[in-house]
C-alpha cells in the first residue's frame, strides 16, 4: 500500500482536488480517468483508493460510492464509459458531501467523541442482506487489502 501511495500521491497533490471542492468537476474527473497510465490494467477500486484516497475517500465510503454509481469494484478503469463516469463523479460528490454534513460515519467519532450520523449503505453488516435497491443478496469479497461489499444485481 505504501509503495502505491507514494507512486500516485504526487499526482493528486499537484491537482489539489478535493472531492467536495467546486474544482472537482466532471470534466476534470473524466480527464483523470482518461490520463491514468494504468487504466488498462487497474480496477476502479485501485484507482480510487490509491488516488483520491489521499483526498479523504476511504475504503468504507468507496463501497457506497460504487454502489450509487452501479459499478463493480473490479471494473477496469478503461472500461468505464462516459455515462458511468458521470454517475461515478456524481456519486463521489453526493457521498462525500453527505458524509461531511453528517459529521462522518456512525461507526467513527469526532474530536468531541460524538459519533457521526452518516449511515453506510454497504457496511460490514450488509453481507447476506438484500440490496436496498433491487433485493439481490449483497456479497463480500476480499480485494486489494480490504473488504469490498457490492450488489451483484446493481453493480456490473
Ligand atoms: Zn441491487
Amino acid at each position: 500500500m505504501t509503495g502505491v501511495y507514494h507512486h500516485i500521491a504526487p499526482v493528486w497533490a499537484k491537482l489539489r482536488l478535493t472531492p467536495i471542492s467546486d474544482e472537482f468537476t466532471y470534466e476534470r474527473f473524466e480527464q483523470l480517468l482518461e490520463d491514468y497510465e494504468e487504466k488498462d490494467k487497474k480496477s476502479i477500486k485501485y484507482f480510487m483508493i490509491s488516488g483520491p484516497g489521499v483526498l479523504g475517500i476511504g475504503n468504507s465510503y468507496l463501497q457506497d460510492i460504487l454502489f450509487r454509481a452501479k459499478i463493480h469494484p473490479k471494473r477496469l478503469v478503461a472500461d468505464i464509459n462516459d455515462e458511468e463516469c458521470r454517475g461515478l463523479h456524481g456519486a463521489i460528490r453526493e457521498t462525500m458531501k453527505k458524509a461531511i454534513e453528517l459529521g462522518g460515519r456512525y461507526d467513527e467519532r469526532d474530536l468531541y467523541n460524538n459519533p457521526g450520523r452518516y449511515i453506510r449503505i454497504l457496511d460490514s453488516k450488509a453481507k447476506g442482506n438484500p440490496c436496498p435497491a433491487c433485493g439481490t443478496t449483497i456479497e463480500k469479497i476480499q480485494y486489494l487489502g480490504g473488504a469490498s461489499y457490492f450488489c451483484p444485481g446493481c453493480q456490473t
